[in-house]
């Protein structure tokens, strides 16, 4: 009989423990707004694999395009930049009020499989183009490229050694970048690690002339497995650079791997904002092999994220990533 009353008595404390739950879901959401606000503020993409209701650009099917649909390579002429850059100015301006109307009716839809991210297939086969080309956090791979013609806006000298002493644009890297850059070279050399910059800012032409320099070398479906198409390399982010030993000793080469200084930086380099993009066994996922030595500027959450949970960026976003086609 005791046993009963206690029973009924934790029932009643559940119900009125509802009850004051129900009333605070004013602020949860409040708060869950806030959230999302700030995650769509911060980055061009979603990550629907952290929030539960979400992605934060279906709101604006209107302007872009789902990952999904297009599969034509041809018609990148199409997109010029101007238009680009209208049309991502335009999203970012008609998303905050969508959104705020959505989390009060609650009307969030939820993606398919939230959380499972692996259905992500990174290849040709199919190709958009990224919404925001300029946010540092877009995701650049064989499926997303950047808008035809693309040249990062702020574009800098980093003030960090390099493997030759030419000032040209492989030299250079998107002022945010740059800094944080030259913060990991200081990190490095106060633990006795002294890097040199290989190869940062690659322009379109470039990638165009170094790729089919590889494909007459080794032939395309080789040539794709280190080296991106046009318009498809995080080189041409200004976000991403190439690094080495101080003595450029294998220079962007799989003997890079093992070295003190790739210890120090798959180690570190979360630490300044900046990933190793293409970890060893993550092929399948990144599209590329094991590359020690490239690393792309993500800014310290991301970074954090991704090293800690040793995921790739394409594992962060997810797929559900804001494109203009
Ligand atoms: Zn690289």
């Amino acid at each position: 009989m005791h046993k009963r009353k206690y029973i009924i008595s934790f029932v009643a404390i559940l119900l009125i423990g509802g009850a004051l739950y129900a009333g605070n879901q004013g602020n949860h959401q409040a708060e869950q707004q806030e959230q999302q606000t700030l995650i769509k503020n911060k980055s061009a993409l979603s990550k629907p694999e952290d929030k539960q209701g979400t992605p934060v650009n279906q709101n604006q099917s209107s302007q872009t395009t789902k990952p999904s649909n297009t599969n034509d390579t041809s018609n990148n002429k199409d997109t010029s930049n101007n238009k680009d850059t209208s049309k991502s100015k335009d999203t970012s301006k008609s998303n905050n009020p969508s959104k705020s109307k959505d989390t009060s009716n609650n009307k969030v839809t939820t993606p398919a499989s939230p959380g499972k991210t692996t259905s992500f297939v990174n290849s040709y086969k199919v190709e958009h183009v990224v919404a925001e080309p300029k946010s540092h956090t877009v995701l650049v791979n064989k499926t997303y490229r950047l808008p035809e013609g693309y040249v990062p806006p702020d574009l800098v000298y980093p003030n960090v050694p390099f493997t030759f002493v030419e000032k040209v644009d492989k030299r250079k890297m998107r002022k945010v970048a740059a800094g944080a850059l030259e913060k990991l070279f200081a990190g490095a050399k106060r633990d006795g690690v002294m890097l040199a910059g290989v190869s940062g800012y690659r322009s379109e032409s470039r990638q165009t002339t170094l790729y089919n320099n590889y494909v007459k070398r080794d032939g395309v479906k080789a040539a794709d497995t280190y080296s991106a198409r046009p318009g498809h390399s995080e080189h041409q982010t200004g976000l991403t650079i190439d690094v080495a030993g101080s003595n450029g000793k294998c220079a962007a080469e799989s003997c890079f791997a093992g070295t003190k200084e790739a210890k120090w930086l798959s180690k570190h380099a979360h630490e300044y904002g900046f990933i190793i993009r293409y970890p060893s066994g993550k092929d399948a996922i990144t599209g590329y092999k094991y590359e020690p030595w490239h690393l792309r500027y993500v800014g310290n959450e991301i970074a954090k994220t991704v090293t800690t949970k040793q995921i790739t960026l394409e594992q962060y976003f997810g797929n559900t990533v804001e494109v203009s086609r």
